[in-house]
C-alpha cells in the first residue's frame, strides 16, 4: 500500500537520541553550512510497482518536486531549521503502478545526480534524506532503490549519513542495507503513521549528524531476512498477529544502544528474488541491535500461521450475494481488491464494473443503489462532459492497458455530475446505469476519502453497496461502512499470491513452502558500513 492517506499534525517526539551512548562530543561536528548546522540534502523515489500488469509507469507519475519545492513539501522540516539546513534534490511520488519504464527512471535518476552534483559543488553535504518507498520495479533492475542510491553516492561519497524512510511494504536487500546509514520504516497499516515515519528518519539522522558518540562513527546495522511472503490485507496492523508484532516495536528501539528499530512485510505483487519481510535495527551498540533485530525477526516467523485476511473474504459474486441479503448492513462495502491501485494494479480493469452491470437486481434505477469506484476511461469522460448532466450517453471506458481478464466496456446510462480538476483523476464522471453509480475517470484515481465521492454528488452513507478497487479499508471509508466484505478478484495485485504465480523469489518462502527443510537462519547479519565493502551477505 502506498501512503497516500494524508496526515494530520505529528506529535513525533524525537525517537533516536542515542540512548545509552557516550555523551555526546563535539567532535567531528559537521560544519557543512556557514552557521556550521549539518547540510542535509534530500532525495528519492516512491512508488510500488506490481510486476504482474502490463501497465507501465513513466516520469511524469512521479509529480517530482525539485529544489526548495522538496523541503516547502514537508512541513515538520520547519521545525528542524534550527538544526540542519535542508537542500532538495528531487523526489518523486507515484501512485503504486506498472513497473516504471527504464528510460523514465534514467531520466530522472539522472537530474537527481546532478542536482546532487550541483549541491554537493557549492557546498559541503552531511546527510542525505533517502524519500523512498522500496517497492518500484524498473525494466532491467531488481534492485532499484539500490541503484539509485549507489548513482547518489557516487556524488555525495561513501562517508555522508544517509537515513531513509520506507513504506513497510517495501523491500530491503543488503545492497540496500549497506548503502543506507539509518533506515526505517511505517509501523501502520493503514499508513496513518507516515509522515510521523519520514519525520523519525530525519529527527535520527540530525542526531547522528549532530550528537553521534565518537567522531565520524557510523551506526551499526544488524539485518535479518524473514522467508514470509503476505499480502498487505493479511498483514494490517488494526488486527492480530501484526498489532502484537508491531507492538514490540518500540520496545526495541528503547533499547539502551539503539536508534531505531523496523518490520518491513515486504511487498507481493512483485515476482523479484529480493520480496520477504526483513528487520532492521541500527544503533551504537552491536549486541542491542543483533539482539532487537533478531528479536523481531523471530517474534515474525512464530506468528507467521495467523496471519488472516483483514475481513471477510468471497468470490466477488458470493460479497454482492452477502451486501443484498435481506437484513444486510448500510452502506455495505466490498473491496474489488484484486485491481487496487493503491497496492500496484493498473486500476484499469473493467471485470468488476461488469460484473456488476450483468447482475439483474442492479438493471432497473429504483433497484438497491450501488456505487462503483473507478474506472478510467478519458474518451467516455470527455463524451459524458460534452453531454452536460442530465443527458444519455453511450460511452465505453477501461482496459485501455490491463484487458487480461475483461475488454473495455460499453455503457449507456444518466451523467450524474462531472468534477474537473482532481491531481490524479483530473476530470471525473459519475454516470448512472439502472441503480448503479459507475465513476469514470481520464486517468486512475484511488478512492479512499467520503468527500472523494461527496465531491461527486454522491451519498455513500445512504447508499446500499459501495464497491471500490481498495484492498483494506482506508480509514474514512473504514468508519463509513457499516459491513464490509474483500472480494477476491481477479487482477494484477491478486490477493491469491498462489494463483499468481511468483517464480524468481526466494525458495523456501512461506506460505508457498509450507514445509521447510531446516529451520531459517534468522540470525543477525552486521551490515558493513557503506565505505567499507559488503562482503558476502545472504
Ligand atoms: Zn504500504
Amino acid at each position: 500500500m502506498s501512503d497516500t492517506v494524508p496526515t494530520g499534525p505529528t506529535t513525533q517526539s524525537p525517537a533516536g537520541s542515542p540512548a545509552g551512548s557516550p555523551a555526546a562530543s563535539p567532535v567531528g561536528s559537521p560544519v557543512g553550512s556557514p552557521a556550521g548546522r549539518p547540510v542535509i540534502a534530500i532525495a528519492g523515489l516512491a512508488i510500488e510497482t506490481s510486476t504482474f500488469t502490463p501497465t507501465r509507469t513513466h516520469a511524469e507519475a512521479f509529480h517530482p518536486d525539485r529544489g526548495d519545492e522538496v523541503v516547502a513539501r514537508y512541513d515538520f522540516l520547519a521545525g528542524l531549521s534550527d538544526a540542519a539546513d535542508f537542500r532538495g534534490a528531487l523526489i518523486g511520488h507515484a501512485l503504486p503502478g506498472g513497473i516504471v519504464a527504464r528510460d523514465d527512471y534514467e531520466a530522472l535518476a539522472a537530474e537527481i545526480v546532478s542536482r546532487l552534483q550541483s549541491l554537493v559543488d557549492a557546498t559541503a553535504v552531511d546527510g542525505l534524506w533517502y524519500d523512498i518507498h522500496g517497492a518500484m520495479v524498473v525494466e532491467g533492475l531488481d534492485d532499484a532503490e539500490a541503484d539509485l542510491l549507489g548513482r547518489i553516492r557516487a556524488v555525495i561519497g561513501p562517508d555522508v549519513i544517509v537515513s531513509a524512510s520506507m513504506d513497510l511494504h517495501g523491500n530491503v536487500t543488503a545492497e540496500l542495507a549497506h548503502q543506507v546509514d539509518l533506515v526505517t520504516c511505517y509501523r501502520m497499516a493503514p499508513h496513518e503513521d507516515a509522515m510521523e515515519t519520514k519525520e523519525r528518519a530525519v529527527r535520527n539522522l540530525v542526531d547522528v549528524l549532530t550528537t553521534r558518540p565518537v567522531g565520524s562513527q557510523r551506526p551499526v546495522k544488524a539485518w535479518v531476512p524473514i522467508p514470509v511472503l503476505l499480502p498487505g490485507e493479511q498483514t494490517s496492523t488494526r488486527i492480530e498477529p501484526a498489532a502484537s508484532l508491531y507492538a514490540q516495536v518500540p520496545a526495541v528501539e528503547a533499547e539502551d544502544g539503539v536508534l531505531d528499530a523496523a518490520i518491513w512485510v515486504g511487498y507481493a505483487w512483485a515476482d523479484q528474488p529480493r520480496d520477504r519481510a526483513v528487520t532492521v535495527v541500527t544503533g551504537w551498540d552491536q549486541d542491542a541491535v543483533a539482539a532487537g533485530a533478531e528479536r523481531l525477526a523471530r517474534a515474525f516467523w512464530d506468528v507467521r500461521e495467523d496471519f488472516v485476511f483483514v475481513a471477510p473474504t468471497g468470490s466477488f459474486a458470493e460479497c454482492l450475494d452477502a451486501a443484498l441479503a435481506p437484513g444486510a448492513a448500510r452502506p455495505y462495502f466490498v473491496s474489488d481488491s484484486g485491481d487496487n491501485p493503491t497496492a500496484g494494479g493498473s486500476g484499469d480493469m473493467t471485470w468488476g464494473l461488469t460484473e456488476v452491470l450483468a447482475r439483474p437486481e442492479f438493471r432497473s434505477a429504483d433497484g438497491p443503489t450501488v456505487i462503483y469506484a473507478s474506472v478510467p476511461g478519458p474518451d467516455a469522460v470527455a463524451t459524458a462532459v460534452a453531454a452536460g448532466v442530465g443527458a444519455t450517453v453511450t460511452v465505453t471506458a477501461g482496459a485501455a492497458v490491463d484487458d487480461v481478464h475483461a475488454g473495455p466496456i460499453t455503457m449507456t446510462g444518466r451523467v450524474h455530475a462531472v468534477k474537473h480538476g482532481d491531481r490524479d483523476a483530473e476530470t471525473e464522471v459519475v454516470l448512472q446505469v439502472g441503480s448503479v453509480y459507475a465513476v469514470l475517470t481520464t486517468y486512475r484515481k484511488p478512492y479512499h476519502h467520503e468527500h472523494d465521492f461527496t465531491d461527486l454528488d454522491l451519498a455513500p452513507r445512504q447508499a446500499d453497496v459501495v464497491i471500490v478497487k481498495i484492498g483494506y479499508l482506508e480509514p474514512e471509508l473504514f468508519d463509513m461502512a457499516a459491513d464490509w466484505m474483500l472480494a477476491l478478484t481477479p487482477g494484477g495485485v491478486d490477493q491469491d499470491l498462489e494463483r499468481l504465480g511468483h517464480h524468481r523469489i526466494a525458495r523456501p518462502m512461506f506460505p508457498y513452502d509450507r514445509v521447510f527443510p531446516s529451520a531459517p537462519d534468522l540470525g543477525a547479519r552486521i551490515i558493513p558500513p557503506s565505505n567499507e565493502p559488503l562482503g558476502a551477505i545472504a
